[in-house]
């Protein structure tokens, strides 16, 4: 694997591999490798000839009281992961280099950038939007892979991939979680042992709102009442959010269809942890 520390560096790489005709899959991150991550690259690597990976974390999309400064971060390790998995590039940028001085322009996606995790964390989305069209005109990628776990990020980045006519193909895939149902996530690293146990409760909320959900409640308000409430159990718990809402735009519905995004976001401690789950109608088999 080999990894490219300047924008110019990476991007010859890249535009080699393109013009031997290869497809490029993408998988951006913020480091702190876990098997969701990993789930991302072999995904990429199932569909394209190549694959490229970015470790950057965006001071963008931090808010000034956030966790940027601790953000946990193991290059190394990273590193032999996406090497495991055959990752042909690796772009691991300076701030410098992606944000030089006097750097004045933001991607924003309006209207949507302020809802849900754009709520609670004023700047987030646009941090996001903004590195992630800076990657892709880096990279030219022909595809790019993104979790499910994110989803109002998805959702967002796949309108700014419309609106700004990208040449890519954005994939989502699955949540992948630990044995117990916790979502993986890099910050997962912040919980002590007994948080640890307490954050399941993120997840058995959202598995409340489908078993009611799958039992013929449509009422979003009672939906995300009995999500409220398994959360409300965990009392060293605080909720961020608990919405119904539309996958594509984010608004939230008042009766609950098929593919409906039930989205929650607690603070467990001081970590803010974010977990999503999407309402499918079984499917009658013949
Ligand atoms: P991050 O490093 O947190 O910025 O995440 C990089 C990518 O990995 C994003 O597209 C995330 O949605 C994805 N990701 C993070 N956690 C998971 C997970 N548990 N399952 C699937 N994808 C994930």
């Amino acid at each position: 694997m080999k990894i490219c520390n300047s924008i110019e560096e990476m991007r010859g790489a890249c535009r080699a591999l393109r013009h031997e005709g290869k497809r490029i899959g993408f998988v951006p991150t913020m480091g702190a490798l876990h098997e969701g991550h990993r789930s991302l690259v072999r995904a990429a690597g199932d569909s394209c000839d190549a694959v490229a990976a970015s470790i950057f974390v965006n001071p963008l999309q931090f808010g000034p009281k956030e966790d940027l400064g601790k953000y946990p971060r193991s290059f190394d390790r990273d590193c032999a992961l996406l090497e495991e998995e055959g990752v042909e590039f690796l772009f691991a940028p300076t701030v410098e280099d992606m944000y030089p001085a006097g750097s004045a322009t933001w991607v924003t996606v309006e209207g949507m950038s302020d809802k849900l995790d754009g709520r609670s964390r004023p700047g987030h989305f646009r941090g996001v939007t903004t590195v992630v069209a800076k990657l892709f005109h880096v990279v030219e990628p022909d595809a790019a892979f993104f979790g499910q776990k994110d989803a109002a990020q998805l959702a967002i980045i796949r309108r700014m991939v419309r609106d700004l006519n990208f040449p890519v193909e954005i994939v989502a895939c699955p949540i992948v979680r630990e044995a117990d149902g916790l979502a993986m996530s890099s910050r997962n690293a912040y919980l002590d042992t007994a948080q640890r146990k307490q954050a399941i409760v993120l997840y058995r909320s959202l598995l409340r709102v489908k078993k009611l959900w799958e039992g013929g409640e449509r009422r979003a308000e009672e939906l995300i009442g009995v999500g409220k409430a398994e959360i409300a159990q965990e009392k060293s718990v605080r909720l961020d959010y608990f919405e119904i809402v539309d996958p594509e735009n984010l608004d939230p519905v008042s009766n609950v269809r098929d593919g409906g995004l039930v989205a929650v976001a607690a603070f467990v401690g001081a970590t803010r942890l974010i977990d999503n789950l999407v309402l499918k109608e079984a499917v009658a088999l013949a």
